[in-house]
């Protein structure tokens, strides 16, 4: 392949092409060239990942095996701190000579790229509702403290709100005066 650019992603099989029976094992250190993920949590680029991988050649391509070690990082859904997951994931797949629709992956000239086998096994694995602990409480719906932060944290009794809602609408109408008196006026007016 002339237009071959390694990344730290791509193996080379030279070795094992078209030699069934041949296995290689490989250990990649990847620092994540580009992060990846899904809304709340992902790889983030710089990441550390550890990919070992076992390469054997079969009759119709490649089959690697292995497993990824990573990090993702995201925001736990309820409470909003940082959260860190670490994965480990397996995988298994095969890399084909021939491009076919039977395979995801083909063997490209002398080589195999993991990257996109890794980050869809990774991907899959990703939590979609990442949490800080299981029994993470979420903010406080009236003041937005961590509740795990502060056991025993409550307010007064609700107000009812029939009153709640005329309170409302009284500060509404009182923003409302000011707002159309015009700044200059209204911050008078508030200082009296
Ligand atoms: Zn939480
Ligand atoms: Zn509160």
């Amino acid at each position: 392949m002339s237009h071959f650019t390694p990344t730290p992603f791509t193996v080379p099989v030279f070795d094992l092409l078209h030699r069934p029976g041949e296995m290689r094992e490989r250990s990649l250190d990847i620092v994540v060239p580009e992060g990846f993920g899904n809304a709340v949590i992902g790889v983030k680029t710089g990441a550390e990942m550890r990919v070992d991988v076992r390469l054997e050649s079969l009759h119709d391509g490649i089959l690697v095996t292995g497993n990824v070690d990573v990090v993702a990082a995201g925001e736990c859904v309820r409470c909003l701190i940082d959260v860190e997951v670490p994965l480990e994931v397996d995988f298994a797949e095969l890399f084909a000579y021939s491009v076919d629709e039977a395979f995801d992956y083909t063997v490209s000239g002398e080589h195999v790229d993991l990257e996109p086998l890794v980050r869809d096994a990774v991907v899959l694995s990703l939590p979609f509702q990442p949490v800080c602990q299981e029994d993470c409480l979420g903010l406080c719906p009236q003041c937005g403290v961590r509740l795990l932060d502060n056991p025993g944290h409550k307010h007064e009794e609700p107000i009812d709100p029939r009153w709640a809602a005329l309170a409302g609408l009284d500060g509404l109408t009182e923003a409302n005066t000011q707002d159309v008196d015009g700044s200059a006026s209204s911050s008078t007016e508030e200082k009296r």
